[in-house]
Order: C-alpha cells, then structure tokens, then sequence
C-alpha cells in the first residue's frame, strides 16, 4: 500500500467546514484505492496567531517539511478584525506569501470549469455559456507587486507609498513553461494576458514568451491586453483554455471567473513548483457566512482532487471526484451560494454536500 503524509491546515472563517467536507472525500479515496493519507493538522493564519503568536508558527513550519503535500484552507479575518493584528502578522503576509516563498510554488492552476448540463448556476446566459466554460487560468505566483519592495513615509506633509513591480526572466520563463506544457495536454491554445502597452514588465514577460515559444511550436499563442480579457470573459469565455498571467492579473481575473460559474465556492486551485505543491480554494475566508453551514465545500474538494492529480498521480480518481460533485447539482442539489442561479433546486448545507459526494463516490 503506498502512503502519503498531507498537512492540514484548515484556517480561518469557513476554512474548517469545507476542510471536513474534503476529508470525507479523502476518506473515500483511502477506502477505494490502495493508498493511506497520514493527515497531520497545524496551525495556520488568524487563529494561529492568537493561540501560538505567529500565523505559520515553527510547529507547522517543521510540518510542511515532513509532508508529500499541503492542503491548507483559506485564512484571515474580517477587515475589523484584521487591522487589530500587526500588520506584518496579518495572515496573508505573515503565512500565505511565505508559504509561497518556501516552496517557490509559483504557478498557481485555477480551474474555471461549469459543465452546460450547470450553466444554470452562472449569471451568464445559456447561449453565452454555450458548450460549457473549461478554462485553466495560471497566475505566477510569486512575483509583481505582491512580493516587490515596499516603502511608505512622508514628504513635505504628503504621506505616501510606493511598491514596486519585479519580475525576472526566471520567474517569467517558470511559469510560462507550466503554461505551455499544460496547453500541450489540452487543446494547445494559450491566451497570453498582459499589459503591455502600460507596463515594462509585460514588455518583458512577451519578451521571454517569444524565446519559450519555439520549444512548443504546436501551441497556438493568442496576446490580450487584461482589460480585455475582462471582458471577453463575459462575452465569450469558451475561447479561452488555459490563460497565463501574472500575479496581481491572475488574482483579480480568477476571481472574475468564480463570478462567471456562479460563485467562488466553485473555485478551488493547485500552487505548484518543482518541489512540494499546496493546495487551496482561490477564495478567502467568508468571515461572513462562518459557522452557519452555507459555505460551499466544492472548492476544498476540488482541491483535493487536485493534490491527488498534481502530487499523487491519481488522476482517474481525481475525476471521479469531479464529476461525483457535478452530479450532486445535477440532481437538483445546490448549496445557497449558488442558489440565486438554481430556482427550483433544493438547497443544501455544507455538510450535506459532502455527505452526497461521499455517497456518489462510494456508488462509482
Ligand atoms: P472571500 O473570498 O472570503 O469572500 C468573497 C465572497 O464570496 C463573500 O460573500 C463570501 O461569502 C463568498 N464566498 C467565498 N467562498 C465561498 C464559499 N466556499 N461558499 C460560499 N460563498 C463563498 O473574500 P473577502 O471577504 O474579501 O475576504 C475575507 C478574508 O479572506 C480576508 O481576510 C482576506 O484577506 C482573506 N483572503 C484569504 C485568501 C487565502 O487564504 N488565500 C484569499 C483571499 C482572501
């Protein structure tokens, strides 16, 4: 039998809910495959914080050494609450961003995906969805604004603050080589989303996209400018197949995409490296939906489904899982996120949903 040792750290708000929901799933896998996850939980983000003084304390630090994988939920707290906390503690930049940095995980996959059978979930029209929305955005992950240097102050009486825009040819080939290499499994078109008539840095980034291109001759390159794409998102998101983008781009646009398939419960990710991956829902914490059993687990699951394709090279099973979750809306079951979309579906809590995917899986 083989065996894996995962990290879990559920975070924050609605992190531990959908966390529970995913170790259902997970359990399933175990049952079914040969294979055995040792799970070894940590602290990470808000909570960790006030209960160990740091929000990637060095327990869970050792932890992430240890593991084959990190399935880690989302973290932070509401604005209120947040700005209670030094700023330098605060989770995303006191654990998410370091947890990047450690294991250079820089392209981030975020599937947008809404079968036609589920366009009724998107605030989109049927024809618009058209054949159904199957997107991979990747979004570098470790560079731009979010990672460059920093420096606030005051000058004759005007407080300012200026935060600078880096990139290298390294990060830039990285993570367009993902891009390319995840376009030869698919359907081999790669829509380049940039800003080059403003930035330098994009100046750069087509640069080092022209010198990867020649090794994937067979990729069909398509250039368009963010703002663009933002809208062309809406209007005709089944051209896109996989999108490659930057950081700062890829955050934004994502969760644009979560909007396009009916809510960003349905939006799970895979951070990837040439090392150690982690696994996370692209959204946030949902600090105002927590406790009450109405997050949408769907993003946690996928995440899992996406350790076991990314880590484990399970990838039958990973789209068992996939389509167990799809078939739970088919059925007519929605959870309340996407309800508005869903008139007639009978709506369901975060624990039932992943009660009915446990049951799909255990049937296939
Ligand atoms: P959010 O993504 O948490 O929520 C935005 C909206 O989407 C809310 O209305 C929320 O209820 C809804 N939503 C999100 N996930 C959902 C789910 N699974 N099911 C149903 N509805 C869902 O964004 P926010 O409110 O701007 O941020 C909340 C906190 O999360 C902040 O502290 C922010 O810094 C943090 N955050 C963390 C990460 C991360 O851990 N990687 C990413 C983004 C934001």
């Amino acid at each position: 039998m083989t065996s894996y040792k995962v990290g879990i750290f559920s975070g924050d708000g609605i992190g531990p809910e959908i966390m529970k929901e995913a170790l259902k799933v997970l359990k399933v896998v175990e049952q079914r495959c040969n294979v055995s996850f040792e799970l070894i939980e940590s602290p990470f983000g808000a909570a960790a914080y006030f209960d160990h003084g740091h929000p990637f304390p060095e327990q869970t630090r050792a932890v992430c050494d240890e593991v084959d994988a990190i399935l880690k939920g989302p973290v932070g707290l509401v604005h209120s609450e947040a700005i209670k906390m030094p700023v330098d503690m605060q989770p995303e930049r006191g654990a998410v961003l370091p947890l990047r940095a450690h294991y250079n995980t820089y392209a981030n996959f975020r599937p947008v995906v809404l079968p036609k059978a589920l366009a009724h979930l998107s605030p989109l029209k049927a024809e618009v969805i058209g054949e159904g929305i199957d997107i991979v955005m990747i979004r570098e992950l470790l560079g731009g604004l979010y990672f460059g240097k920093k420096v606030s102050g005051e000058e004759q009486g005007i407080r300012f603050v200026e935060e600078t825009l880096r990139y290298d040819e390294v990060q830039i080939g990285q993570v367009l080589k993902s891009a390319f290499d995840l376009s030869m499994r698919r359907k081999k078109v790669l829509h380049n989303i940039h800003k080059s008539n403003i930035l330098q840095s994009s100046v750069l980034w087509n640069k080092i996209l022209d010198e990867v291109a020649p090794d994937y001759p067979e990729v069909e390159v398509i250039h368009m400018l963010v703002d663009a794409a933002a809208t062309h998102l809406c209007l005709n998101p089944g051209q896109f197949d996989v999108m490659v983008m930057e950081n700062m781009f890829g955050d934004i646009l994502s969760d644009q995409g979560g909007g396009l398939i009916g809510s960003l419960g349905l939006m799970p990710s895979a951070c990837l490296g040439d090392g150690k991956a982690y696994y996370e829902p692209s959204h946030g914490s949902a600090p105002d939906i927590a406790g009450k059993n109405i997050a949408n687990p769907y993003s946690m699951i996928g995440s899992v489904a996406m350790m076991l394709e990314y880590s484990f090279d399970m990838t039958a099973e990973a789209k068992l899982i996939w389509s167990a979750m799809q078939s739970v809306f088919v059925d007519g079951y929605t959870t309340p996120d996407l309800a508005a979309g869903s008139s007639g579906d009978k709506i369901i809590g975060t624990d039932a949903f992943g009660d009915r995917v446990v049951e799909k899986l255990e049937a296939m």
